[in-house]
C-alpha cells in the first residue's frame, strides 16, 4: 500500500525537520488518493469549504504543512487561517473538543478549487468517504447542514482496500490530534463543557433562538456554537492552557521546535498513553466563578460504562 509504512519507518530522519515533514505530507497525499473511485461533482458549490456550519478542525500537521506549502511562517500562517475552535465531536449535548480549526469561509478555497490540495487538513481528504466506510451516510444525508452536498445524495462506492486505506488515514489524524492536543495544551483531548454558561452566552434581550433553547430540557441546552466560539475568544482564550497557545505556535517557527513535534508524533508510548486517557477519563474544562477549572471525568454515556 503506499505510503502505509509505519510512521517510525517513513521518519527515520528527525534531523532534518524539513525533510522529515515533507515526507509525512507526501504519504498522507499518497494515502488520500490510493484506490479512490471518487471525484467531486462539478456542479458542486463547495458548502463543506464555505459554510460556518461545517467546521473543519486542524492539527499541527495541518498548520505546519501548510505553511511549508505556502512558504509562509508557521505563526504567521495561524494568525491568517487559523483559530482556536470549539468543535462537536460528534456530540450534541454542549460539550466542546477544543482544537484549531480552519477560519471560514475556508481562506484557501480559489476559484472553487482548494489551493492546498496536497495539503489539505485530514478531514477535507477523509469527506464523504469515511462517513460511507462507516455507513452512517444516511443520517448524514438527512441532516439539514448536509442538504446542499451532492456527494451525499448518491451511494459511494468503496472497496475493502480504499476502506483499509481510510482508517489508516483516519488513525493517523487521531494521532495527530492527540499529540496536537498534547503539545498545545499539555493534555491529549482538551474538552469545555459549556452546558452551564447559557446564561452568559445567549444575547439579551432574548432572541427567538434563545427562547427555543429555553424551551428545551436543561440537560439538552446548548448554545449555538458562534456565540460558544465567541463567548470563548472574549472570556476564556485569556486563560491557561488556552492563552499560552498561540506562543507555542509561535516557536514551531523554529525549526527545532518542529523537531521535538515530530519526536513526539513518534513515541508510541505517549500516543498509548493519551489514547488510554480518552473517552473514560477525558480532561474537561467548566468556567465558573470566573476561573477556568478542569478535572478527568468520563464522557462516555453512562449506559456503556458497565460494558
Ligand atoms: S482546505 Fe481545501 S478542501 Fe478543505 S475546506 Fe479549505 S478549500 Fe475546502
Amino acid at each position: 500500500m503506499p505510503g502505509g509504512s509505519k510512521i517510525s519507518e517513513v521518519f527515520a530522519q528527525t534531523a532534518d525537520p524539513h525533510g522529515w515533514l515533507s515526507g509525512y505530507l507526501r504519504a498522507r497525499a499518497r494515502l488520500a488518493s490510493f484506490m479512490t473511485e471518487f471525484h467531486c461533482d462539478p456542479a458542486c458549490t463547495r458548502p463543506g469549504c464555505k459554510r460556518e456550519d461545517m467546521q473543519v478542525p486542524a492539527t499541527i500537521i495541518d498548520l505546519l504543512g501548510v505553511a511549508l506549502h505556502r512558504r509562509q511562517s508557521v505563526s504567521e500562517t495561524y494568525r491568517r487561517h487559523f483559530l482556536l475552535g470549539l468543535l462537536a465531536d460528534g456530540r450534541d449535548n454542549g460539550i466542546r473538543l477544543v482544537l484549531p480549526r480552519l477560519r471560514k469561509p475556508c481562506p484557501f478555497l480559489e476559484n472553487d478549487l482548494c489551493s492546498i490540495y496536497p495539503v489539505r487538513p485530514l478531514p477535507c481528504a477523509l469527506f464523504p468517504e469515511y462517513p460511507a466506510s462507516r455507513s452512517d451516510m444516511e443520517a448524514r444525508a438527512e441532516n439539514r447542514v448536509f442538504r446542499e452536498y451532492l456527494c451525499l445524495q448518491h451511494p459511494i462506492s468503496l472497496s475493502p482496500e480504499r476502506a483499509q486505506v481510510l482508517a489508516e488515514l483516519r488513525g493517523r489524524w487521531e494521532r495527530e490530534v492527540l499529540v496536537s492536543g498534547f503539545y498545545l495544551f499539555g493534555h491529549g483531548r482538551c474538552h469545555l463543557d459549556c452546558r452551564n454558561l447559557m446564561e452568559q452566552i445567549l444575547p439579551r434581550p432574548r432572541s427567538a433562538v434563545a427562547a427555543d433553547i429555553e424551551a428545551q430540557s436543561a440537560s439538552q441546552r446548548v448554545p449555538p456554537r458562534s456565540a460558544l466560539e465567541h463567548f470563548f475568544r472574549e472570556h476564556l482564550a485569556r486563560h491557561q492552557p488556552f492563552v499560552g497557545v498561540e506562543e507555542k505556535i509561535r516557536q514551531l517557527d523554529d525549526p527545532e521546535e518542529q523537531a521535538r513535534f515530530f519526536k513526539l508524533l513518534q513515541d508510541d508510548r505517549l500516543v498509548k498513553k493519551l489514547r488510554q486517557a480518552g473517552e473514560d477519563k477525558a480532561l474537561v474544562f467548566r468556567f465558573f466563578d470566573g476561573q477556568l477549572k478542569a478535572r478527568r471525568r468520563s464522557l462516555l454515556p453512562e449506559e456503556c460504562k458497565f460494558y
